[in-house]
């Protein structure tokens, strides 16, 4: 493969998985009519998986990549809503009990993470 392109990358397993298993649900439907729509979206998610494998957008390739990725990825941070004004206070997990003060109102609570 040529380095100037993007080459096979995170959405391209994904789009390879898709295509397999729509080509399989593809053999299970009876109706002629009906199994053309999952052989039809297994084409279109080959087609996109060489469109990316060939493109030489690779900044853009792999913006999108680490987009995809991140939708998989565990949140590092808690969310806990300030229970006098509301305001979302973000902490990181796995600290046990701790003392939260709102950045708003400066309003402290207790929480485990
Ligand atoms: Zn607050």
């Amino acid at each position: 493969m040529n380095s100037n392109r993007n080459g096979f990358d995170s959405i391209c397993f994904a789009l390879s998985i898709a295509a397999v298993t729509l080509l399989v649900l593809s053999t299970v439907i009876d109706d002629e009519l009906y199994r053309m729509i999952p052989v039809i979206l297994a084409g279109g998610s080959l087609a996109y998986m060489i469109y990316r494998m060939l493109s030489t957008n690779i900044a853009r390739r792999r913006y999108e990549a680490d987009r995809f990725s991140s939708l998989f990825r565990s949140d590092p941070y808690r969310r806990f809503k300030c229970p006098k004004c509301g305001t979302v206070c973000r902490v990181p997990r796995g600290r046990g009990k701790i003392r939260i003060t709102c950045p708003n109102c400066k309003e402290q609570f207790i929480k485990k993470t």
